[in-house]
């Protein structure tokens, strides 16, 4: 058993923040994680909405962000997590095929994934026309014409912040009404970009060397019909990495774990969460990183309080470190 203070659960943005986080501050912490560092990073062709970095490849940050964390001591370890159990004493252990770890806290920064479409050519096209993220691909995208998939609020909220780039865009739902806010719809329709085509699936995403068109098919009369498009956009639901506790954390309808925003504490003493596991209004790198290093804070006074006996809730904790002077790190 390796025993540490802080488990940090994935290396995305957010776990990479909070490893760099507890290295400066000492913290025995330990990062797992089970594919390469980087989480959605390496998802991402160029990011050119981090702050301080006019334009930088997804990958390069990732590098980067794990050069930081590991020069200041971060403790990376490449497994897949089985599981996290909560034991009576309130520790967590995290059971990977490379062994058990222990720590008071954990932070959740496990990230998620875009649900795909399983349909022919999004493989093949992700980061050549396909894409699950506007606000960090619109750009690229400058004057052609787009589809967005989906019928739910992102997809039809994207598909209007994409007309800040795109000639056209045909947002393209499976049936006739939208899960989105009606509201959201009725600005949509207004539109003098957005085409809305109901009723419809995608059944192929073709192209050469990026993405021509797509098939799509009435599913009232069947039929068949082409569309040329430079792009994809698809926001079909985020599946949260949020299944791994073997314990009830609170999350919302969406699996999202709901999180203190002062401590980013779920409602279970000791586990925190940042990043794309976290409910809240957006899913960026600048606000995973931000949720990151204040769930680290409040994870390092929350065990120095534990140690101290006092093992309480996020709203406890944070009065026992303003006490203690604030919380600046
Ligand atoms: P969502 O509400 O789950 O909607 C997903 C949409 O994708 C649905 O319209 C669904 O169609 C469609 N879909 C799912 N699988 C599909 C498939 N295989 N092929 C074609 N279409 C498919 O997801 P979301 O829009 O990402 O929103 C997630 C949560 O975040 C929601 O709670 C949402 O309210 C919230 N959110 C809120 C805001 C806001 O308030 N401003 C903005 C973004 C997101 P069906 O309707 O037919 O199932």
């Amino acid at each position: 058993m390796n025993d540490y203070d802080i488990a940090i659960i994935g290396a995305g943005p957010a776990g990479l923040t909070a490893a760099l986080y507890a290295g400066r501050s000492k913290i025995r912490a330990v990062v797992i994680e089970s594919k390469a560092p980087g989480g959605q990073l390496l998802n991402t062709e160029l990011i050119e909405d981090y702050p301080g970095l006019k334009s930088i490849l997804g990958g390069d940050l990732a590098a980067v962000m794990l050069a930081q964390a590991e020069h200041f001591g971060a403790e990376m370890v490449y497994s897949p997590v089985n599981r996290i159990r909560v034991e009576d004493d309130g520790m967590k252990v995290v059971e990977t095929d490379a062994g058990e770890y222990r720590a008071p806290a954990v932070i959740v920064t496990a990230g998620g994934n875009p649900r795909k479409l399983d349909v022919p050519g999004e493989e093949e096209f992700a980061g050549r026309g396909v894409s699950y993220c506007a606000v960090c691909d619109g750009a690229f995208f400058e004057g052609l014409e787009l589809a967005v998939i989906g019928g739910g609020d992102a997809a039809v909220e994207e598909a209007m912040f994409l007309t800040r780039y795109a000639s056209k865009v045909t947002l393209i739902h499976r049936r006739e009404h939208f899960r989105a806010q009606p509201i959201l719809i009725e600005e949509a329709r207004a539109h003098p970009k957005i085409e809305i085509l109901v009723n419809r699936v995608v059944e192929s995403i073709e192209g050469n060397h990026k993405v021509s068109h797509v098939h799509l098919r009435d599913t009232v009369d069947g039929q068949t019909s082409r569309l040329d498009v430079g792009g994809v956009f698809i926001f079909v639901g985020f599946i949260p990495n949020t299944g791994l506790i073997d314990h009830h954390v609170d999350h919302d309808a969406g699996g999202y774990y709901r999180t203190d925003p002062m401590t980013m504490m779920t409602n279970v003493p000791g586990i925190f969460a940042a990043g794309d596991v976290r409910a809240q209004l957006t899913r960026q790198i600048t606000t995973a990183v931000g949720d990151a290093t204040t769930a680290t804070i409040a994870a390092s006074k929350w065990v120095e309080e534990r140690a101290r006996g006092n093992e309480g809730s996020a709203l406890q904790v944070l009065e026992a470190a303003s006490a203690d002077g604030g919380w600046v790190a």
